[in-house]
Order: structure tokens, then sequence, then C-alpha cells
């Protein structure tokens, strides 16, 4: 379902609007296959730097490097097939079915005019079963739940057959059951995956490394259990916690401490 994973290096990426830097010096790699996870408090960065990396958003300095070449070079089409995005939000899908809303998907590897042809139906209805919409297919896209169009979205994104599929807060509208299954679709498929997460028990359980953002610079790098320490919860989040190991999994196993976290202060404030 998907196309071949990809490495994605970042390179002293800086990215700045209205005269503010939103990123700073930022260096990121993925190995092809890894699954990298991107971390760090609101308005750190997160989604600003997964915009540079998918192309909507052209930094003022630095490079995106897709398999040694320079994403910037890329036509739209040709970075498309090799990387896909869910992003938070879906612009341009009003009025649209779930169908269609994935098919989307499928345009960089058409052209312009061209329709879906038998292939790229078969695609489509494989990736809607694979997220457990086949039953919304019909729907207008707009009128689903929260949880539904994310889970479309993922579909959109995997008939793209990405080589590097890069989600932001796929988990923000799911239960239980479902962030576990896109995390794990994530893993399983053959591409390199970059998340954006909120929930750091989840970013250790389901990513090989992590990335904390604050401030729009990379504070800490590395496995989940060198990055989510309780120092680094306490200066880059403010708040109080004991990490333990988890019993099972053996991944980092936070628990927060919320009634001694009013006292802790964050040392890194906002980029400049
Ligand atoms: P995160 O995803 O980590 O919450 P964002 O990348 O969305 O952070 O935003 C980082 C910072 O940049 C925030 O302070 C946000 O308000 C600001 N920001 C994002 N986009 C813009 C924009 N287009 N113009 C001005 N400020 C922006």
């Amino acid at each position: 379902m998907t196309g071949r994973p990809v490495e994605l290096v970042v390179e002293g990426l800086r990215y700045e609007v209205d005269g503010r830097t939103l990123l700073d010096g930022i260096g990121l790699t993925a190995r092809p296959g890894e699954t990298v996870g991107v971390v760090g408090p609101n308005g750190s960065g997160k989604t600003t730097l997964l915009r540079c990396v998918y192309g909507t958003l052209r930094p003022a300095a630095g490079r995106v490097l897709i398999d040694g070449a320079d994403a910037s070079a890329l036509g739209v089409k040709e970075r498309a097939r090799r990387v896909a995005v869910v992003p938070q939000d879906a612009a341009g899908t009003f009025g649209l079915t779930v169908r269609e809303v994935v098919s989307m998907g499928r345009s960089p590897h058409k052209r312009f005019w061209e329709q879906d042809g038998p292939d790229d139906r078969l695609r489509v209805a494989r990736a809607l079963e694979t997220v457990g919409v086949s039953a919304l297919a019909g729907r207008r896209f707009d009128g689903l739940s929260g949880g539904e169009r994310q889970r479309a979205l993922v579909a959109r994104a995997l008939v793209q057959e990405p080589g590097l599929l890069a989600l932001d807060e796929p988990t923000n509208h799911l239960d239980i059951r479902y962030q576990l299954e896109v995390l794990g679709l994530v893993r399983r498929l053959p591409v390199t995956g970059l998340l954006v997460l909120h929930d750091l028990n989840l970013a250790a359980s389901f990513c090989d490394r992590l990335y904390v953002l604050s401030g729009g610079r990379v504070v800490a790098r590395g496995r989940p259990e060198q990055v989510l320490t309780e120092e680094l919860l306490a200066e880059v989040y403010g708040v109080s916690a004991r990490v333990a190991v988890h019993p099972e999994t053996g991944a980092p196993n936070i628990v927060y401490l919320p009634e001694r976290s009013a006292g802790v202060t964050p040392a890194a404030g906002p980029a400049a």
C-alpha cells in the first residue's frame, strides 16, 4: 500500500514569519523505515516543522533532503509521491464524499484530468477498509465525527503510497482503540514515519526515536528512554512526573504528579 521507505534529513532549518523566528537550527534524521516522534509543548513549532517537511511552508534557511535530494527542487507531484501528510484539519474537502476525499490521495499518481482507474478504485477501497471507514464511503466528509475524519485522512495518505508518512497529532480525535490502530499501522507499513504526538506515553511506545522541540529548537533527541526523563519533563513542560520502565514493553512509562506540578516552571520560553 505504500512506496519504498525513504530517508529524511532536515538540516539547519529556520522558519520565520512577520519577523518572528518559529524554528531555528532544526536538525532531524529519520532513517528508512524508522518511526520518529516530534514532541514538545504547545507552540513549540511541531506543526510548522511538519509543514516545512511537507513543503507547504518554505524555510528561510536550511534544507529538507529526501533520499539525499533537496525536497524544494522536487515538483509538487514528485514530492507528494514521496511524502504524505495527515494534517490536523483538512482544507479543500467541503461538500466531498469520504471516497472522493480519499481518492484525492491518488492525484500524484495521475495526470491532472485523469479519472480514477480500476487500480485507483481498488486502492481507495482497500485504504477505506484498513482504517475502518468503508461503510462511510458515500457520506459527506464534513458530516463525519472528528475521529472518522481523521481515519479518512489517514486513508487518503495511504493511497498516496508515500515513502514518508507524516502525521500531525493523529490521535487527537480518536478513541484509544483507534489511537493504537493508527499508530500500529504506521509501524507495520513499509514507510518512514514522522509523528507529532502530544501523548508522551504513546510516543514512547510507538517511536524508535524522539525529538523534543521547545521554543522552536530541538532541546533533546534520542531513544525514548534517553529523552523522557523527569528532568526534561520539568524543564520543557513544567510538570512533575515519575518515569518508570514499563514492565512488559520496556518503554518509559510516565505517571504525572499534578499536585506537585504547580510549582514547576518550564525553563525554555517561546522562540523570539
Ligand atoms: P505546535 O505545533 O508545537 O503547537 P506551531 O508550529 O503550530 O506549534 O506554532 C509555533 C508557533 O508559531 C506558535 O507560537 C504559533 O502561534 C506561531 N505561528 C504558527 N503559524 C504562524 C503564522 N502563520 N503566523 C504567525 N505565527 C504563527
